[in-house]
């Protein structure tokens, strides 16, 4: 084929092996095939390719990934759906409130992944005077190191700070339905037909749950400008997939006393000596995170992981 040199650029959606190019100069997208002999790319995928005179163009290679958001697939295989994504935000809400240990268990869920989860309560609107339990609930979670954000889209209070957390990185939104995602992804990607195109794309597919992702860039005035890569899979990511030891790892607080404890195999339950359960006693470990810690890895017993 006629193809001219080789540039880079980033898979934003792709249906099947047929890809659609971002040139990382700038400039309109191509739509791209795969070269036969490589394995099949995710949306935000850091490609080599070459365009044709077209318009269309071939990928002919594939940039190493920062980071990779699975889910398994009909069969229970672990499949890539998004590559290179720097933060996971975790939304909830006022209401519907979150359940006792929902937020820890995204948290897991995003420090497996190896990806920076940030907390975003959305719906501040519905907020009791004084800001109630979840406001407390939040500054428990700042204690542990995680970047929060508060948001409404019912008063425009906080966009400015979620485009701030934005700017200059690659982000998914994730979280129970009902929360506010939709809102506040109208709200930072204003152009509509955008997304409806995007959506076009997917139904193509056909099945619901196999919908591909599709990588958007959106303006910051001034300030740089966010990506985000999003999907009705990529919103419904959670806690599938996880063994107990990346359970105990997703703790964050656990990770310095891990190993410390008089037993090499303690399971942290009741043994004498457990740097865990002691620190517990100590007040350092909260209560509630350590019932969710032992509430998640039951719940993965009870599916025989
Ligand atoms: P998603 O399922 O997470 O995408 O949630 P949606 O964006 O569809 O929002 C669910 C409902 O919550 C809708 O009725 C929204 O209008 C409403 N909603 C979204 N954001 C806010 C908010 O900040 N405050 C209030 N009071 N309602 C909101
Ligand atoms: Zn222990």
């Amino acid at each position: 084929g006629e193809y001219g040199p080789e540039r880079h650029g980033r898979v934003i959606a792709h249906f099947g092996r047929s890809l659609d190019v971002r040139p990382s100069e700038g400039g309109p997208l191509h739509r791209c095939h795969l070269r036969s002999n490589l394995e099949p790319l995710v949306t935000g995928d850091r490609v080599i390719w070459r365009a044709a005179n077209d318009g269309s163009g071939v990928v002919v290679a594939r940039g190493e990934r920062d980071s990779v958001l699975e889910r398994p697939d009909a069969r229970g295989q672990l499949k890539p759906v998004a590559a290179n994504i720097d933060q996971i935000l975790i939304v909830f809400a006022v209401e519907p409130a979150p359940h006792a240990n929902l937020i820890d268990r995204y948290l897991v869920a995003a420090e497996a992944t190896g990806i920076a989860p940030v907390l975003v309560l959305n719906k501040t609107d519905l907020l009791p005077e004084g800001g109630g339990e979840l406001m407390t609930l939040l500054g428990q979670y700042q204690a542990l190191g995680y970047p929060v954000v508060t948001t409404t889209t019912a008063e425009e209070h906080g966009l400015d700070a979620l485009r701030a957390r934005l700017a200059g990185r690659t982000s998914v939104f994730v979280g129970q339905s009902g929360v506010g995602k939709s809102s506040l992804i109208d709200r930072l990607l204003p152009d509509e037909t955008l997304r409806i195109g995007a959506l076009s794309e997917d139904s193509r597919k056909g099945t619901h749950t196999t919908t591909t992702a599709r990588l958007y860039a959106f303006d910051n005035d001034d300030s740089e400008a966010g990506e985000l890569i999003d999907s009705p899979g990529i919103r419904e990511f959670g806690l599938t997939h996880l063994d107990a030891q990346q359970v105990t790892e997703g703790f964050v607080e656990f990770r310095d006393l891990l190993g410390h404890c008089r037993f090499r195999d303690c399971r942290h339950q009741q043994e004498p000596g457990c740097a865990l359960l002691e620190a517990v006693e100590r007040g350092e470990i909260r209560a509630a995170r350590f019932a969710s810690y032992r509430r998640i890895l039951d719940s993965l017993e009870d599916e025989g992981r």
